[in-house]
């Protein structure tokens, strides 16, 4: 049985998110920390290339790796027909059309016909004038887009944008979403059988992380005659655990999934109702 080979970005934001996950999920890397090419997990089961995030649609593609986790901006830009196979939920981006701040444009149909639009993503780019039915002249560049329309070379870009500061900074003014991204687990259409249980243990594992990530674990005692009323704000997964307290009738014990945007008013509630001993605690993994 010979590993699964995966390829992870090699550096920055993208790089360290996605080692945290795979090590949430239980898989540690080992081996190469300083010059980060390859670590190997779960026993040499799986093997870890460190590429270039833009670089791992190709090698997925052509079957260099088996699966890799990077910016479903460059697998569309790609366009090797991949299967998107997880949203990690990580590095996400917004893939924007943007003019200088003085230009006249709203949105992206307002650009004139024979419009010029610099840009890392190409493909991208030109399919979404295409759509909308209209002429644009776009010139690929490698980076430090948002300069160009100041340099005067182009009038319009589209570029990734997160905080949107760069923009900014840069006198631009997003007009319209190409895309939204995140990190996905890709793979070719095609996997390699040897490798395919690993792989969808491997998307198991990693599904079970992103489930919990917005996800508590809440724990009270609460006065049993409120039990009606926190099982309707309190759904859960499956409705609250209701744990007995010994020797205390009047009184019982409730543990909860609740999603980490309801735990504010949810504890709230809970005080409320007379709940005592509240305890959030976070969770790794989630398997329904
Ligand atoms: P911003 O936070 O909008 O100022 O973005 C800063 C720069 O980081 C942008 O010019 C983008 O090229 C880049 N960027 C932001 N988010 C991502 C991401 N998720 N993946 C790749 N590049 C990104």
């Amino acid at each position: 049985m010979r590993p699964l080979k995966l390829a992870i970005p090699n550096k920055g934001r993208l790089s360290d998110d996605a080692i945290r996950l795979l090590r949430r999920a239980g898989v540690h890397l080992r081996g190469s920390s300083d010059r980060k090419l390859f670590a190997s997990a779960l026993d040499g089961r799986i093997q870890v290339l460190y590429l270039r995030a833009q670089d791992i649609p190709s090698f997925v593609a052509d079957r260099t790796v088996d699966a890799g986790i990077t910016g479903l901006d460059v697998v569309r830009e790609a366009g090797h027909g991949l299967d998107e196979r997880l949203d990690l939920g990580f590095g996400r981006c917004r893939l924007v059309a943007a003019v200088p701040d003085d230009h006249p444009a709203r949105e992206v149909a307002d650009l004139a016909d024979g419009v010029r639009i610099a840009t890392s993503f190409p493909n991208l780019t030109r399919a979404h004038f295409a759509a909308l039915g209209k002429q644009a002249k776009v010139t690929e560049v490698s980076g430090a887009c948002e300069v160009t329309p100041m340099l005067g070379v182009a009038d319009a870009i589209t570029d990734l944008t997160s905080s949107g500061s760069t923009l900014l900074m840069n006198h631009l003014r997003p007009i319209g979403t190409l895309l939204e991204s995140t990190c996905h687990l890709v793979t070719a259409p095609d996997v390699d059988p040897e490798v395919a249980d690993e792989l969808d243990r491997i998307v198991f594992a990693l599904q079970s992380v992103v489930a919990a990530q917005d996800k508590r674990y809440l724990l009270a005692d609460v006065p049993r005659a409120a039990l009606d009323e926190i099982r309707a704000f309190l759904p859960g997964l499956a409705g609250p655990t209701v744990v007995e307290l010994a020797g205390r009738d009047d009184w019982v014990a409730i543990q909860v999934v609740v999603d980490e945007a309801d735990v504010y008013d949810a504890v709230h509630r809970l005080q409320g109702l007379g709940g005592k001993g509240i305890l959030i605690v976070p969770i790794d993994r989630l398997v329904p």
